[in-house]
């Protein structure tokens, strides 16, 4: 069975080799003869999942030893609010950089716990661009804020925090540094260590929906005199190894799966891949006379690649011509329109050729 290639921005594309050792593991779970969807969380086979996942990410992060690594529940939805609860007091005041649709929901949730300050924004152009007025700007170096919170890909506008500009503001932020890095983990080589807390849900570079990673500084658990419910507080957690309740056993052992791939072949090799893939995208997309790029040139992001043509009629018809030709998921978010392609970690480099090919023949029986 020849498979589509796999545009859509999560759950999305998973390697070919964790599907084969996913779908093993359903008969007969690392020789116990059961599958993994039956076995309890509490067996030594499966701690013994969680540990080495655990693990691995501090491995492939580079954290030092006061790192936690939690697999929760909830999505990186119920980050959004979890980061305030443990967090943030009514008096204390959180900074948040607002560069798309989940910022702004991760700054909603926080509005329920505290003061939220954006010391910056690109809703005036329709978060086309990461802002940077902020690095002349002494208000980030004030230390009274809990925490300083941003988004370091934004999935549905297609622009990403270069790697130089999340330098800038990890060496300029006195405050904990919280990431948001749903749609970038794993892809790329940053100071992981210098970020407070960082969460992801799996679903796109790490693993299928179910879970969600959080690393977290313990020395930022601060919040005291105030009731967070069990499931949600973070110290409870760290406590219970991730297991306070049932984890989502099977979400979490095909995470451990790609994370072992991502190993094998070393996060820098990851990147250099992501950074070939697209580039090649993006100088089709610049010299191409149908399509054109849709955010500022230097926050494009690596992992979704959006792009429009110039009506919506042409757009419908090339989705049609790149559907036809087994190039699945390109549709743009529902509210944003055009394309994105998401050529995340698993897409192969002849997945993001077969699209380039596809754009320009579409490109020269449209002219
Ligand atoms: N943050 C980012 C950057 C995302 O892309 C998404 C989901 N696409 C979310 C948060 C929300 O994740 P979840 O669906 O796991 O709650």
């Amino acid at each position: 069975m020849q498979k589509p290639y796999n545009f859509f921005s999560g759950p999305a594309v998973l390697p070919e080799e964790v599907l084969v050792q996913a779908a093993d593991a359903i008969r007969n779970f690392a020789g116990t003869r059961l599958s993994i969807l039956e076995i309890s969380h509490r067996s030594k086979a499966f701690v013994a999942v969680m540990n080495e996942a655990r693990s691995l990410v501090k491995k492939l992060l580079q954290l030092q030893q006061d790192k936690e690594v939690l697999f929760l529940q909830g999505g990186a939805s119920q980050q959004f609010l979890m980061v305030p609860y443990n967090l943030l007091s009514p008096s204390q005041t959180a900074a948040y950089f607002d560069t798309g649709q989940w910022s702004h929901k991760a700054i909603a949730e926080a509005q329920n716990f505290g003061n939220v300050e954006v010391i910056a924004s690109s809703k005036d152009a329709n978060y086309a661009y990461i802002p940077k007025q902020w690095i002349v700007n002494e208000q980030l170096l004030r230390k009274t804020y809990a925490y300083v919170h941003f988004t370091t890909n934004n999935t549905i506008f297609g622009t990403q925090w270069s790697s130089n500009l999340v330098d800038t503001l990890l060496s300029q932020a006195q405050a904990p540094v919280v990431a948001d890095m749903s749609s970038d983990i794993f892809s790329r080589q940053l100071d992981f260590d210098r970020m407070a807390l960082i969460y992801a849900g799996a679903q796109k570079n790490m693993g299928p929906a179910g879970t969600t990673l959080v690393v977290i500084n313990k020395g930022v658990l601060t919040k005291k005199d105030s009731f967070i419910p069990t499931v949600l507080n973070y110290a409870k957690q760290i406590e219970a190894e991730s297991m306070l309740n049932t984890p989502s056993v099977y979400a979490v052992y095909v995470s451990l799966l790609t994370l072992k791939w991502i190993e094998a072949q070393g996060l820098g090799s990851i990147e250099k891949q992501n950074n070939e893939k697209a580039q090649l995208l993006y100088k089709t997309i610049d010299d191409s006379t149908v399509f054109s790029g849709t955010v500022a040139v230097e926050d494009r992001s690596q992992m979704n690649v959006c792009f429009k043509t110039a009506d919506a009629e042409t757009d419908a018809q090339f989705l049609a011509f790149a559907e036809a030709n087994d190039l699945q998921g390109l549709a743009g978010y529902r509210t944003v329109g055009g394309f994105r392609a998401s050529i995340y970690n698993a897409m192969p480099l002849a997945g993001v050729q077969k699209l380039v090919a596809c754009m320009k023949q579409f490109e020269s029986q449209y002219k």
